[in-house]
């Protein structure tokens, strides 16, 4: 899954005004940025395989740091210890939204990846699979970002930037799932991604115009 973890950027940012969004677009890929660090380190492996899934290329054999479950958890605690080094989000409430929103990650994938995903290291491996059926793929995570977008714009104040920013993501969901060519190298994903991941975040950014302010509030 790619756009559709944003979902929870937006449902976070409605549940807690006073984190910016760009952060919560980094805490909800947190997970998939370590990981394409990890792969260009050579300690996680992905290799490209067209047709493995429907959806996505990606034979992703060995990730037991970032996309097992106990990693998952480790980093969403992290997480919660950063969040309370921070002034401006220190706060269980607050640290656990950021918390939560690291999570999401891990849950989001499980729906869509093969059973490439393990509880713990690489053994017992989990996955739904739903990127074998396309439509059914693409359809799900738009209903998703939208659900999550719609959270956040019903409560934000000046939409105009965000609605801008959601209609981008779909457009990004639009390409990613249709017309995104397989990737030559596993490099090559892992750059992409964070390139991906970066833009995204600094949209969010502009987007949010509130949290510049928030953002130095007591
Ligand atoms: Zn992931």
């Amino acid at each position: 899954m790619f756009v559709g973890h944003y979902s929870m950027s937006f449902a976070g940012k409605a549940a807690e005004p006073r984190i910016p969004l760009w952060l919560l677009f980094i805490a909800v890929q947190f997970v998939d940025v370590l990981w394409a660090i990890f792969v260009l380190l050579g300690i996680e492996k992905v290799r490209i395989v067209p047709g493995i899934t429907a959806t996505s290329p990606l034979d992703l054999y060995y990730m037991p740091y970032t996309h097992s479950l106990v990693g998952a958890i480790g980093w969403s605690l992290l997480a919660f210890v950063v969040c309370q080094l921070v002034p401006n989000l220190r706060g269980s409430r607050t640290g656990w939204i950021v918390a939560l929103a690291v999570f999401s990650h891990w849950v989001l994938d499980l729906l869509v990846h093969r059973p490439d995903m393990p509880l713990y290291d690489s053994t017992f491996k989990m996955g739904f699979s739903l990127w074998n059926y396309r439509i059914a793929a693409f359809v799900v995570e738009l209903v998703v970002l939208l659900g999550g977008a719609a959270l956040y714009l019903r409560a934000a104040s000046r939409k105009g930037r965000i609605s801008t920013f959601v209609l981008i993501l779909v457009v990004v969901h639009v390409y990613g799932t249709f017309f995104f060519p397989p990737p030559p190298s596993d490099r090559a994903i892992a750059l992409t991604a964070l390139s991906f991941y970066t833009v995204l975040a600094l949209i969010a950014w502009w987007a949010d115009p509130g949290q510049q302010t928030n953002a130095y509030q007591s």
